[in-house]
């Protein structure tokens, strides 16, 4: 039997008028999302903003939601509002994007708002991102300016539908404008897809003062990257930057983003050690470790490296619980100061980010691009973007729900 060569990807079927592509996830225990071309449009709440998705980024939560049969802690926290702890409702995933204001529900009008001048509005036909951590604003840490660990966060994209469609719903107070009137020359929509994992590495670096400090940053990956620029930025005297896979390509980028050192840990931290000991010689360690990576070794290498009365702030997300952590000698015999951080802080983390990119000091936006591949995914080829970053041909990729952009 002849075999026929299929096309690398098919394109899929349009949807009706009112129905829109999308990606699902609907089924924890398989592998894998499903592509959609039947969804509803999603409907316009009272207080909500729609808007017609231009790009949107993949994360490693979506590889963890992607390959969530072998990932016992994504499908729980998949689940973690379902009534039935055994129970879950299919949703549309992703959960970094921006796009175009389609609509605007009836709470959200002008004249609400009729002494904020038109700059400020959001309006049909701008340019948005938005915080896709949707807070209660209820709660102990909503009421004391702590929102983004809210303890009743929903996120869309991981427990509500998020963005990997045409078209995303969101309460208005969670909508970022980046350009008025579709204005998009200030934030590329290149970068606009990556503000949710900008946000990440700059609320990193609000959470530790790094200014003529030593620093470790443990992952460069797209938020290791990202941390690198901003702690050059910021005023770091040294940088030290790890990574295990895909290293050539990384520590290029992390050397011309103000890296001072980038050390390949694949094989064992030994080079990372010698480094800090050779270079920190008026103190035991470095100043401030930030970890991205969430590799079980990268918590040793944090704690080890730390000096006494260093800050270690944790980011990457281990697959599990630390087994042989030492509190003792890691943490309290040390004086280390630890904290965790997740999300980004609503709002003044992306006020701090719009700043920086619309300055765009230290060249941040060039750098951003660098980070993203150049092909653009139909969301029709999601198997093949996933396949890209299981191989790690490619760190951060975009899909394009409504057709190809700039
Ligand atoms: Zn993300
Ligand atoms: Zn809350």
């Amino acid at each position: 039997m002849q075999t026929q060569t299929l096309p690398r990807s098919i394109e899929s079927k349009e949807p009706a008028p009112n129905q829109m592509k999308c990606l699902v996830k609907e089924n924890l225990n398989v592998n894998g999302f499903s592509l959609k071309t039947d969804v509803p449009k999603p409907p316009l709440g009272f207080d909500e903003v729609r808007i017609r998705v231009l790009t949107t980024s993949v994360c490693g939560t979506d590889k963890n939601i992607y390959l969530s049969s072998t990932n016992e802690g994504i499908r729980k926290e998949m689940q973690r509002y379902a009534a039935n702890k055994e129970d879950y409702n299919p949703i549309i995933v992703g959960h970094e994007f921006c796009g175009i204001v389609d609509e605007v529900g009836p709470g959200v009008t002008p004249d609400r708002w009729s002494s904020v001048p038109r700059q400020l509005l959001i309006e049909p036909g701008d340019y948005v991102t938005a915080e896709m951590h949707l807070s209660c604003g209820h709660c102990l840490q909503c009421h004391t300016g702590n929102a983004h660990i809210c303890a009743s966060v929903r996120v869309k994209g991981v427990h509500l539908d998020g963005c990997f469609a045409q078209w995303v719903c969101l309460p208005y107070k969670n909508v970022i404008l980046l350009g008025k009137d579709g204005n998009t020359t200030e934030i590329p929509t290149r970068i606009g897809a990556l503000l949710d994992a900008f946000g990440n590495a700059v609320h990193i670096l609000q959470a530790s003062d790094v200014r003529g400090k030593s620093v470790a940053i443990l992952g460069a990956g797209p938020i290791g990257l990202m941390a690198t620029c901003l702690a050059k930025a910021f005023g770091a005297t040294r940088i030290y930057l790890t990574e295990t896979t895909d290293v050539d390509r990384r520590c290029a980028l992390g050397t011309t983003f103000g890296a001072d050192e980038c050390l390949n840990v694949s094989q064992g931290s030994h080079a990372l050690y010698q480094s800090v000991h050779k270079h920190e010689t008026r103190c035991n360690g470095v100043d401030v470790v930030l970890e991205v990576s969430g590799a079980a070794s990268a918590y040793q290498d944090a704690f080890h490296v730390v000096r006494n009365g260093g800050i270690v702030i944790l980011f990457g997300i281990p697959r599990g619980p630390l087994s042989h952590f030492d509190i003792a000698e890691s943490v309290i015999w040390k004086g280390v100061t630890v904290q965790g951080i997740f999300g980004r802080r609503m709002f003044d983390t992306w006020e701090t980010m719009l700043r920086l990119l619309r300055s765009d000091q230290f060249d941040i936006k060039s750098k951003l691009d660098k980070i993203v591949a150049q092909k653009h995914y139909r969301l029709d080829e999601h198997q093949e973007a996933f396949q890209d970053l299981a191989q790690s041909k490619e760190m951060k990729l975009i899909f394009t729900p409504n057709g190809p952009q700039d």
